[in-house]
């Protein structure tokens, strides 16, 4: 029997292989969060696992409930920043094997797991609008609901009826419309622990070669505007009332600006982008330098979008997390 702290990951993975036999290549130990992050940054989780269903999920939580285990939930790491130092615990990746679409009429229920460019395409060659905004975004439904994603004048909180969820004992819950408490880049998820397993969205009736020039126009244009060729985690700040993160941190001639190989992006400077090896510690701290220089010249504080996950207990020596 384990405690936190007292496990090594390797005793770890032969104990939950014992519990999930059938695993196999889906849970692994010392997982380099780098190759699960569009950052391409971040240390090793002690163990790493991509449930195929809700069962799955729940005998992992309880047994990370059991013995003080630290639980983290993610998607497809798209809007994550991972300390240097990993992940301690275990991290759920809630993925292709949650993924899954069943449609009636104008209602589309799909796993979590789902991605949304697969989501947004599959409704647009059924016929159904309402998910164009969604089909450049690289994350899976599960994450784009925590947050309200959105675009292009368009969020998730427009589609939305139904999300099912584990609620903190593990139980089957779900919430409708409205109690999803949807808010700019914000949801009920955000502020309590629950993991997202499937949801159901209500869209509309179109010819699906309108959606797709749509789709097609939106993506033109995000690629002319966005640095896509180069690995970030999308929007590093979040909108500030009556402003553009964007231009307030070119305004502030940031534009370039880099700590190591972290760089906010010289084609959108909302954008931080990762030039070549960055680490998360440089990459952190580009963030905290953009919001000071901000905060100093312009008297706007940003929030960050991006989410800073794992142990980042020692990032910082002056402990200042900005
Ligand atoms: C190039 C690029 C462009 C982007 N453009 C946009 C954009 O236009 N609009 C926009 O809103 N975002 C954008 N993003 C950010 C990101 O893709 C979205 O925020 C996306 O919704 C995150 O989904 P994910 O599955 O990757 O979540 P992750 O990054 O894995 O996780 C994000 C958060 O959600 C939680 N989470 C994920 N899945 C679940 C689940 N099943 N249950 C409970 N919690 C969960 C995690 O704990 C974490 O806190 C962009 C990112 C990139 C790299």
């Amino acid at each position: 029997m384990y405690g936190f702290q007292e496990y090594k990951s390797m005793d770890l993975l032969s104990d939950l292989k014992r519990l999930l036999p059938l695993a196999g290549s889906r849970l692994s130990a010392d997982e380099p969060m780098a190759a699960h992050t569009s950052f391409r940054i971040g240390g090793p989780a002690d163990i790493f696992f991509e449930p195929a269903s809700d069962d799955e999920i729940i005998l992992m939580a309880s047994y990370c409930q059991e013995r003080d285990i630290p639980l983290t939930i993610l998607g497809n790491g798209s809007n994550i920043l991972v300390a240097d130092a990993g992940i301690r615990g275990v991290v759920i990746a809630i993925g292709e094997p949650m993924a899954g679409i069943i449609q009636q009429d104008d209602l589309v229920m799909a796993g979590a797991g789902t991605r949304l460019a697969t989501l947004s395409s599959w409704a647009a060659n059924h016929g159904l609008s309402g998910l164009e905004f969604a089909s450049g975004i690289p994350g899976t439904l599960g994450g784009a609901i925590l947050m309200n994603a959105g675009a292009y004048d368009h969020c998730m909180a427009e589609v939305m009826v139904l999300t099912e969820f584990l609620d903190e004992k593990l139980q089957v819950s779900a919430v409708v419309r409205q109690e999803h408490q949807f808010a700019y880049r914000s949801s009920i998820f955000e502020r309590r622990c629950l993991i997202i397993t499937r949801a159901c969205l209500q869209l509309t009736p179109d010819e699906p070669q309108a959606i797709i020039a749509r789709i097609a126009d939106l993506n033109q244009r995000r690629r002319a505007s966005q640095p896509l060729e180069l690995p970030s985690a999308g929007s590093a700040f979040k909108r500030p009332a009556g402003y553009y993160a964007s231009k307030l941190i070119s305004d502030c001639g940031l534009k370039g600006c880099r700590i190591g190989d972290a760089q906010v992006s010289e084609k959108h400077a909302g954008f931080i982008v990762n030039v070549g090896k960055a680490c998360a510690t440089d990459t952190r701290r580009l963030f905290k330098y953009v919001r000071q220089v901000v905060a100093d010249r312009t008297g706007v504080t940003l929030e960050p979008e991006v989410r800073f996950i794992g142990d980042w207990q020692h990032w910082e020596p002056d402990g200042d997390q900005g």
